[in-house]
């Protein structure tokens, strides 16, 4: 069994992406050719803004946005505790300082009463400005954003929609990636949707941002390449990736994102009493990154995941470290106990194998075995 299936995926749809990847190289276009332009244009559409900017890579593309706010030293930028290093990694290569925020603990996303008392406190201590809350969509989950954008307007915050994890998840029928004033996606292999390398994507309704973003990622254009107006990046998406993603995201619209809904329900239908499953609130809807169950104790976890793997069965720990115990972040100082939550989940947390091409023998499998793990089968 795989932990996501990406060369199952590829057999479904080998003649439309063996087709696109020869067309392409066909083509010449190798950088910056119709298919990226194409891409942008639908994923636009797809989420609802105006503005689609691809990428090279998801990290770029949070970068790409903090350059546009100009975002350095002296400012504040919060972010959750519990993310993927690069979410609060873009902050420090900037030159500003993360402000880690807990989350909680049924949905994982950032904890609002959490976020203000970290903006209160930043504030308070005065060595810093609040600028930026980066919020991420994790596991494919959309943040809070009904109250995480009341908080951003109160205290005159920008908000930074990480939706790397997030793409095809919905808030109140709103599509991800269309919370952020900014928000980015990644295209990395094994996100919900990924192409065969790296590629990222910036989406905003600010069409100032989106042309300074547009200059960015290509050494600061200003009229034409040669023309430089500002110190910016390398960072283009290849026309190959465009063309792989363009089928993908077919696929993705057609019936990816309801298929693995309905092996996350599945696995919700089989594993509820046995364990801890994930939580998703009322108008929400997941594109499930990853399906995530929480275990009673570190000791516990650990067990269950030894024993599932000497059954064939993989799984991840996502994450295993707070971002604030980070050895990068030791500089900053964090007692232990500065998000609990956070430290908690942790040590309990334990991601199971899905993907939309997962068979239900596969599911049923898993669940068997963590049944009988718990005596329960
Ligand atoms: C994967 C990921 C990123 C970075 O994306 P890359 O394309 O790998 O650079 C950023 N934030 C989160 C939450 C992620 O999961």
């Amino acid at each position: 069994m795989q932990f996501r299936d990406l060369v199952k995926q590829y057999n479904v749809l080998k003649p439309e992406i063996d087709k696109a990847m020869i067309d392409t190289a066909a083509s010449g276009g190798y950088i910056m050719g119709k298919a990226v332009k194409e891409l942008e244009a639908s994923l636009a559409e797809y989420v609802g803004v105006k503005h689609c900017i691809s990428c090279a890579n998801g990290t770029d593309a949070l970068t790409l946005a903090l350059k546009a706010w100009n975002i350095g030293p002296g400012d504040a930028v919060f972010v959750p505790d519990f993310t993927f290093f690069a979410s609060a990694e873009v902050i420090s290569l900037e030159g500003a300082t993360p402000v880690f925020v807990d989350v909680d603990t049924d949905t994982f996303n950032m904890d609002t009463h959490s976020l203000k008392v970290a903006i209160e406190k930043t504030r308070e201590e005065g060595k810093l400005t609040p600028k930026v809350i980066i919020t991420v969509d994790l596991f494919g989950l959309p943040a809070n954003y009904v109250e995480i954008r009341k908080i951003a307007d109160k205290n005159n915050l920008l908000i930074l929609e990480d939706g790397a994890q997030g793409f095809g998840g919905e808030l109140n029928g709103k599509r991800a990636c269309s919370f952020g004033d900014i928000s980015t996606t990644s295209f990395f292999p094994a996100k919900p949707l990924g192409c065969y390398g790296d590629g990222g994507a910036v989406f905003t309704d600010n069409s100032e941002w989106a042309a300074i973003i547009d200059s960015l990622r290509v050494h600061g254009k200003g009229s034409f390449k040669y023309d430089n107006v500002r110190i910016g990046v390398n960072s283009r998406l290849d026309t190959l990736q465009a063309a792989i993603l363009l089928v993908k995201f077919d696929a993705f619209k057609k019936y990816e994102v309801a298929d693995i809904n309905k092996a996350a329900v599945l696995y919700t239908k089989k594993l509820s009493g046995v364990v801890k499953t994930p939580i998703i609130p009322e108008g929400y809807y997941s594109s499930w990154a990853q399906y995530t169950i929480t275990l009673e104790n570190r000791e516990q976890r650990d067990e269950l995941q030894t024993f599932l793997k000497e059954h064939g069965i993989p799984t991840m720990v996502y994450y295993p470290k707070p971002m604030h115990e980070q050895t990068a972040y030791k500089d900053l100082n964090y007692p232990v106990g500065s998000c609990p939550t956070t430290e908690n989940l942790c040590g309990t947390v334990l991601s199971l194998p899905i993907h939309p091409y997962i068979e239900e023998s596969d599911i049923e499998l898993v669940c068997g075995k963590i049944k009988e793990f718990f005596g329960k089968a």
